[in-house]
């Protein structure tokens, strides 16, 4: 279960030193095209690893790099054929490279790289060419038979004839996911997890093998391929020896070397573990290897390397590859850690009734980590926060890690500072100054408040039902974690905890959040739509009551300049006093469960939009055009030996580009492709 609330930081601007005080500035802005927008990411605190911990590092970044194609197959049957066919074409080309065909190509190459195959990362749709299939055909057969991935025995025409239908036929395999409610999902699905099946005869075969009285029943379909063998339904496992063996096993042969730099014994354990499940296949294992991670909190490196979340899948069982290596981030753990060990005091001073607070309240504390490298599914497109392990009964019984990757975090802040956005909605220049200096450290603790101390906190009287809220559940659940890190974020007690020095850094978390949940966040929904998303609803909720609430004192206001609306806030002391109301509130519906009052709140300030207000928002933000999906390129590692061959260091550069770094990928980490 990861956290992709990419989008909501969209607002978030820089502080005015930029990261870690340095000279020179960091070049985060890598490429632009179609919908996207590519940046790269900074890994401060690598140089200060240890040389084992260096080459830990290193030795998992090769293991996560390697799968790459595992993902790309799995998200279409075509999907690595045409990436090799583009790529070949794209690095051959004679001609003028401005031509709008070859530009074309260019565009598709470069989404096909973005999306790990032919499909859109987030909508599913198949990428629509802006280039002549004769130009295609052209290129293709200049090129020839030998340097194409041609099926033996294949000729180049039967080739073309599989191919220019793929691409060019929009009608043909046209969504790599369909979720739409009546329609065999399996077989209008483009995803390559299943072949020859239809989703009767699939959730049959797994009803079948499904044992309901299981306690601890395993993830299955997490690491298989169903097809129909003579008439059978059965399952391909990913393993050593399996579908993706070539890949597998260079996975393998990294993490046996990772393992050797292990920090410890627990840690060396679970990589043991997981190469066992390479080699085995089995869920069981799997599972048993999941119980060992998250068990294991000692160590500063971590890492994710399988077949993890399973959004890929229309049945939402097998897990797309993923990969990703991280270590943790000191300075800003020890910021988690500080405000959990006085989660007493904040629940005790908190502005609920007393029935409804914890006696023994324990914070939890939210490890912030930095991302080393980003691989299958975790590349380009990222997540900022990771909560693994997903099955649920070993959550239960044995803790799930939660962290939040601050080095991704910070490097969308930095990006959005550039964009105008502030500038286009903020009341003036004030407010844009003031977000300028305080909203990347205001955002982190808000976050750190909601996470480590708001969802902790409060308790449900007794005989409460916790599914009480039901369908509102969520949404008010989200609220009262945001309103508990709200009316905190300006509590004395963080500046005397020493976790920030300016008592204004509130005002402006305060001033995007109420600009966000009144207007800006309206940017994320189509014209004529309501608002569904259990986050989106829980900002608009709050910010809506608060601003009907204050409208006597005139504590938030919209004004109207040049025929644009503007959120001012008054009376920030007066916002927090409103905040804590809410909060009382909220949290009593919770503690008694009153399904009515809490439906009444989010359907009366959360769900509807204003249509005038909303089409006015749009616009402003076209014209500001912002890329609506960003991506990472990843640095380079390099083992630094000396004359006898030892390693003395791994050096970490920063200056790839996309097209350079794609195409390298795709000579270098590319076992499941062709070699020509
Ligand atoms: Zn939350």
């Amino acid at each position: 279960m990861r956290n992709k609330m990419i989008i909501a930081i969209a607002v978030a601007t820089l502080t005015t030193n930029g990261l870690m005080g340095e000279e020179k500035k960091f070049d985060y802005n890598v490429d632009r095209f179609a919908d996207i927008e590519v940046l790269r990411y900074q890994v401060p605190g690598f140089e200060d690893l240890s040389l084992n911990q260096k080459k830990l590092v290193y030795y998992l970044t090769e293991a996560a790099l390697q799968g790459r194609d595992i993902l790309t197959d799995q998200n279409g049957k075509y999907n690595l054929v045409i990436r090799q066919t583009l790529e070949q074409i794209y690095v051959n080309y004679k001609g003028n490279r401005e031509n709008k065909d070859f530009k074309g190509l260019e565009k598709y190459l470069k989404q096909t790289w973005f999306g790990n195959g032919i499909y859109h990362h987030y909508g599913m749709d198949k990428f629509v060419p802006e280039f002549s299939q004769k130009f295609f055909d052209e290129q293709v057969k200049k090129l020839g038979n030998q340097k194409l991935p041609l099926e033996k025995g294949q000729s180049l025409n039967e080739f073309l004839a599989v191919i220019d239908r793929v691409v060019f036929d929009p009608a043909y395999l046209p969504k790599r996911v369909n979720q739409a409610d009546g329609e065999d999902l399996i077989l209008t699905s483009a995803t390559n997890l299943y072949d020859g099946v239809t989703q009767q005869e699939v959730e049959d075969y797994y009803n079948a093998l499904k044992d309901t009285t299981d306690s601890t029943p395993v993830m299955w379909g997490l690491n298989t391929k169903v097809v129909k063998e003579n008439g059978k339904v059965v399952e391909k496992p990913y393993k050593v020896g399996g579908l993706y063996n070539d890949a597998i096993t260079q996975i393998v042969v990294n993490l046996k070397r990772a393992a050797e730099f292990a920090e410890n014994d627990a840690q060396r354990a679970y990589i043991d573990k997981l190469i066992e499940f390479y080699v085995t296949g089995s869920l069981k294992t799997f599972d048993e290897y999941s119980i060992l991670w998250a068990e294991e909190t000692k160590s500063d490196v971590d890492f994710i390397n399988g077949f993890i979340e399973s959004y890929g899948d229309p049945l939402g069982m097998t897990g797309s590859w993923e990969g990703m290596v991280n270590f943790k981030n000191k300075a800003a753990s020890h910021r988690t850690e500080v405000i959990s060990n006085n989660a007493a005091y904040f629940e005790h001073n908190s502005p609920v009734d007393d029935r409804f607070k914890k006696e023994n309240v324990k914070g939890v504390t939210a490890k912030v980590i930095t991302a080393a490298i980003l691989a299958g599914d975790s590349y380009p497109s990222t997540p900022i926060g990771i909560n693994l392990p997903n099955s649920n009964w070993i959550r239960a019984a044995h803790g799930s890690k939660s962290v939040t990757i601050e080095n991704i975090t910070d490097a969308y802040d930095e990006v959005a500072s550039g964009t105008g956005f502030n500038e286009e909605f903020a009341y003036s220049e004030a407010e844009v100054k003031m977000m300028k200096a305080h909203l990347t450290l205001a955002d982190k603790l808000h976050t750190d408040l909601h996470e480590c101390l708001g969802h902790a906190s409060g308790k449900l009287l007794p005989g409460v039902d916790q599914d009480a809220l039901k369908a509102y559940g969520s949404t008010l659940e989200e609220g009262r974690a945001d309103l508990f890190a709200l009316y905190y974020l300006a509590d004395p007690k963080l500046v005397e905890l020493g976790i920030f020095t300016d008592p204004d850094t509130y005002k402006a978390e305060y001033y995007k959040y109420i600009m966000n949940g009144l207007m800006t966040q309206l940017t994320r929904i189509e014209p004529g739509k309501d608002i569904e998303e259990s986050h989106m609803r829980n900002r608009k909720f709050i910010s809506e009551w608060c601003y009907e609430k204050g409208k006597a004192e005139n504590v938030i206001e919209l004004v109207k300049r040049d025929g644009k609306t503007y959120v001012k806030v008054n009376d920030y002391e007066k916002l927090r006093g409103l905040f804590a109301q809410l909060l009382a509130e909220v949290q009593r519906i919770k503690s008694e469960g009153d399904f009515e009052a809490g439906r009444q709140l989010v359907e009366t300030y959360g769900v509807k939009v204003d249509p005038e207000l909303h089409k006015e928002v749009l616009e402003r933000y076209a014209r500001l055009n912002i890329a609506p999906y960003k991506g990472f390129v990843n640095p380079i590692y390099t083992l630094v030996k000396d004359e006898k061959g030892e390693i003395t260091d791994v050096k970490i550069e920063y200056g790839e580009n996309y097209v350079d770094q794609m195409l390298r990928y795709s000579h270098d980490y590319s076992p499941l492709t062709r070699k020509f």
